[in-house]
Order: C-alpha cells, then sequence, then structure tokens
C-alpha cells in the first residue's frame, strides 16, 4: 500500500506535472514496482525524483526521462521493442505493460542475471534478455517496431537504425560522456526523420559502435 501511494505521487508530481499524456504510459508506471529494482539500501528513495546507483556504476533512470523515452516510442500492444542497456530492467518492465513484446540487451552479466530473475518473479513474460554488446543491434529479431537505447553513445549506430521497421521509432541519447541529446528517429518511405528532445546524461553506451573499452 505505502509503494502503491509513492507510485501515485511519483505519477502525478513528477510525470503528468511536466506533460506526459500517453495514458499506456502513466498506467504503467503506476503499476511496475519500481522499489524491486533497486537495492534494499535505496529502497525509500526508489519513488524518488533522481537516478540511482544499481551496481557496477550503472544507474536506473530517473522516473520522468523513464516516462519521457517511453512516450517518445508511441508504443502500441502489437510493437516489438528493441532495449540496449537493460540495467535494472525497470524501463524494460514499462515498455512491457504496453507493447507485445520486448528484447532487452544487457552487457554486465551480474546485471542481466538479476533483471531476468526479477522479470521471472514478477511473471513478465514477454520481456527476453540477450548477454551481449548491443550496439549490433539482434538481426534475427529484426525489424523492430520501436528500439530504445538507454545509455549514451558517441554517434547513432547504423546498424541499430538498420534493424527499425517501416514506420519504427527509435530513441537514443547522443553526446559525449558528460551530456547528450535525446534523439528522436522514424524511419518513413522517404528516409530517416530526426529530431532532438532536448538534454540529458546517461552512464555511457560501451561497444562496437558506442564508446571503447576502458
Ligand atoms: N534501462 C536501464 C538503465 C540502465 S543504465 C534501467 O531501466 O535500469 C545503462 C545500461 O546500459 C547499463 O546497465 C550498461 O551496462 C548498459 N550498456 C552499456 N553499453 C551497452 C552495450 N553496448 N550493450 C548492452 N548494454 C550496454
Amino acid at each position: 500500500m505505502k509503494y502503491k501511494r509513492q507510485r501515485e505521487e511519483m505519477v502525478k508530481r513528477q510525470i503528468e506535472a511536466r506533460g506526459i499524456t500517453d495514458e499506456n504510459v502513466l498506467t504503467a508506471m503506476r503499476k511496475v514496482p519500481r522499489h524491486l529494482f533497486v537495492s534494499e539500501a535505496l529502497i525509500d528513495q526508489a519513488y524518488g525524483d533522481f537516478p540511482l546507483p544499481i551496481g557496477e556504476q550503472q544507474t536506473i533512470s530517473q522516473p520522468y526521462i523513464v516516462a519521457e523515452m517511453t512516450q517518445a516510442l508511441q508504443l502500441s500492444d502489437q510493437d516489438r521493442v528493441l532495449e540496449i542497456g537493460t540495467g535494472s530492467g525497470y524501463q524494460a518492465a514499462i515498455i512491457a505493460q504496453i507493447a507485445f513484446r520486448v528484447y532487452t540487451i544487457e552487457r554486465i552479466h551480474s546485471l542481466l542475471v538479476k533483471a531476468r530473475s526479477l522479470f521471472d518473479k514478477l511473471q513478465y513474460h514477454n520481456i527476453v534478455t540477450r548477454y551481449s554488446d548491443g550496439t549490433t543491434g539482434w538481426k534475427e529479431e529484426s525489424p523492430f517496431d520501436a528500439i530504445i537505447i538507454t545509455a549514451g553513445a558517441p554517434r547513432i549506430p547504423e546498424t541499430l537504425v538498420s534493424h527499425l521497421a517501416m514506420g519504427g521509432r527509435m530513441v537514443i541519447p547522443v553526446g559525449d560522456q558528460y551530456s547528450q541529446e535525446l534523439i528522436k528517429l522514424y524511419r518513413e518511405k522517404h528516409g530517416i526523420h530526426k529530431t532532438n528532445l532536448g538534454g540529458c546524461r546517461f552512464v555511457k553506451l560501451v561497444g562496437e559502435h558506442g564508446w571503447g573499452e576502458i
């Protein structure tokens, strides 16, 4: 009950108040138990207006940015969605409430194992996980109706764009390691349409078509 109330508050003050209107997104965020996606030590901060550490120097995104990116994907219940950067699994869980199926890739094994077991526990059966470098996409399952990259890229990986279906949408933070612009791509008959949704800050997308390993 306590967490349900905190979720209602989160959606009202952080999400609706800042202009998110997609009912599917608002419903998903009222439903998914975000506090289960953070460590027990941070459980009381789970519904705060900020990102939180999830170990391995990675973070679970601020609730608002999850809502903004999900709304930008314009999801329907028929959509097959690719996510790069499973992390805690929270973003995938939100998408799974709305779309037909989510394919999510993570390059840090321990994070993927944790997220997978949570998906099983919560019976989110429409989430498929994979341990690999997501910058090369998921060719066997392509094309996707939507693609979301939840780590900051130095440039837009062309392979990922090629995995987008006609009419497909993609959101990706692009910039240097300190700040990025959230870019939305839309594939239409005449080519790729790009819009800038504004500034953001993500951890690095590390891989063949991302930042190099340090
Ligand atoms: N969507 C996540 C946010 C995780 S932070 C959530 O809701 O919690 C970004 C994640 O991207 C990190 O876990 C990081 O390990 C992962 N990542 C970075 N580069 C990657 C790559 N090339 N392939 C797959 N995952 C990657």
